[in-house]
């Protein structure tokens, strides 16, 4: 076959979809190692960019800084494949996986790519199916739901904004109410089964599960759980909302911090846990081996959803939407999907707090986390906690990494920059949960307005946008 033949099929055949931005995902393969296993597809790559460049080079003339930097093969002192861009090159379509992801990679990844060939960006939205997710996961939570607006939700979600006008109805409230404590009570039996601790139905469960990583911030969590500490130690706890935070997730076993954000979870939860003036204000669990099985029991008994990525790093997040089928209510930043589950949902049913992405990108090169912990009392007391050894006091030093990377003005994940908003929104989070018929609304809300975040809408725009297939009945 000719090349021309043969690249006409590929670049008609091959769509690309961008999963994070983070730099560590985008690989780079060294060209020397290339050359040892695959030298015939590095020549064919090298062919490949040889006629890339020149059509860059024909849109903009003497452009030499530009062709520089959008070669596949990346210069200097170990030259490199850069995989995304042959994607890109290879590829009729690139989309994101939610519209902000899409946007940053148009306006900063993938900027030169974009000027070239606007048409070959999109954005695919993130979704999960509910029928994993909801109607296998909650049997009670579906079975209220499918009694008062029918079952069509199963096969089109679109149709669980019906369940709207019930969220100011008592009776239906109660109900909801009702599934949500059988539901928690479940989550409650896990917890002490694997964990040893003793998670009461009545109080707020505030849950945060998915990959342990900086840039999801468990840090900035168990922060706000020392300031809760805090306050019940001083006791500053009038009109207190009692919370039982889970935190779950792996580590991948080179992260050291990661691994040691974990340990520094277990210690507080040890250190609360056993204090006798906590008792029943806070809890606080590790769940260790946290799964896909694990997730099934966990959405449907959560009260409120933790989503605090440093704006612009999660590209969508899907745990987001699992937990808002299954109404929990979302603490959560302008990041990935929160964004659009935000517009969904409607302000007044989201707990938002926290630096903008374009504010995020600003901070670069002038944060001061020094300046804004001498600046906040509560920080400061936290701070205090974690340096006098208070969570470690037979392990000398070991949370050195994790109090150098807060006080680090390179954090690249801003922890204490938005701690100050997040407690704040914590505290709004912890009065609404005070008014349980409002608490009991915003539940309901965001069940009903889940519906754009079903994996049929998100195959159904590959399908019109992309892959331009014929759908096919299914024959029951
Ligand atoms: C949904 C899910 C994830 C993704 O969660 P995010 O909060 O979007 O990172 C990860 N792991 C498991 C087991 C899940 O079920």
């Amino acid at each position: 076959m000719s090349w021309d033949d043969a690249w006409a099929i590929t670049s008609s055949t091959m769509a690309y979809t961008n999963h994070t931005l983070l730099p560590e995902a985008l690989e780079r393969w060294p060209v020397r190692m290339f050359k040892q296993l695959l030298p015939r597809l590095l020549e064919i790559i090298y062919e490949i960019n040889a006629r890339f460049l020149g059509e860059v080079a024909q849109r903009w003339p003497g452009d030499t800084d530009r062709l520089a930097r959008m070669s596949i093969i990346e210069e200097g002192g170990e030259p490199q494949v850069r995989m995304a861009y042959l994607a890109i090159v290879g590829s009729y379509s690139i989309n994101g996986v939610a519209q902000l992801h899409s946007d940053l990679l148009m306006g900063g990844l993938f900027h030169d790519f974009y000027e070239l060939w606007p048409h070959k960006f999109n954005n695919k939205t993130n979704g999960v199916t509910q029928r994993r997710w909801l109607a296998w996961c909650n049997p009670d939570q579906s079975q209220l739901i499918s009694d008062n607006i029918g079952d069509a939700w199963v096969t089109e979600l679109e149709h669980l904004q019906k369940l709207k006008p019930y969220a100011k109805k008592a009776a239906f409230r109660k109900k909801w109410h009702k599934v949500k404590q059988a539901n928690k009570q479940r989550l409650a039996n896990l917890v002490e089964a694997e964990c040893g601790v003793v998670f009461k139905p009545e109080a707020m469960f505030d849950v945060q599960v998915k990959r342990i990583h900086e840039y999801k911030r468990q840090l900035l969590n168990i922060l706000h759980v020392i300031h809760l500490y805090d306050r019940i130690k001083r006791g500053d706890t009038a009109n207190w909302t009692p919370r039982c935070v889970l935190i779950g997730g792996k580590a991948a076993p080179g992260y050291a911090i990661a691994k040691s954000i974990i340990k520094l979870i277990n210690n507080v939860a040890f250190m609360v846990n056993n204090d006798p003036e906590v008792g029943d204000l806070l809890k606080v669990a590790f769940l260790p081996n946290y799964r896909v099985t694990a997730m099934e029991l966990i959405c449907p008994g959560t009260d409120l959803s933790e989503q605090i990525s440093t704006a612009g790093k999660e590209a969508s997040g899907t745990g987001n939407m699992k937990f808002m089928m299954n109404g929990a209510v979302t603490i959560g930043t302008l990041d990935g999907a929160n964004i659009e589950i935000r517009e969904e949902v409607g302000d007044e049913n989201f707990f938002l707090f926290g630096m903008t992405a374009e504010e995020v990108a600003q901070a670069r090169g002038h944060y001061d986390p020094a300046a804004i912990i001498a600046a906040d009392e509560d920080l400061n007391r936290v701070m205090k906690l974690l340096r006098c050894g208070h969570f470690n006091q037979f392990e000398q030093g070991l949370f050195e990494n994790i109090i150098h990377s807060i006080c680090n003005p390179h954090d690249p994940w801003l922890v204490a920059a938005d701690f100050r908003e997040f407690i704040d929104a914590q505290q709004r989070a912890a009065e609404a949960y005070q008014d349980q018929d409002r608490w009991v609304e915003m539940s309901i809300m965001n069940a009903a307005c889940s519906g754009k975040f079903s994996t049929d809408r998100t195959m159904r725009e590959y399908n019109r946008d992309i892959w331009k297939l014929t759908p096919v009945a299914v024959e029951k």
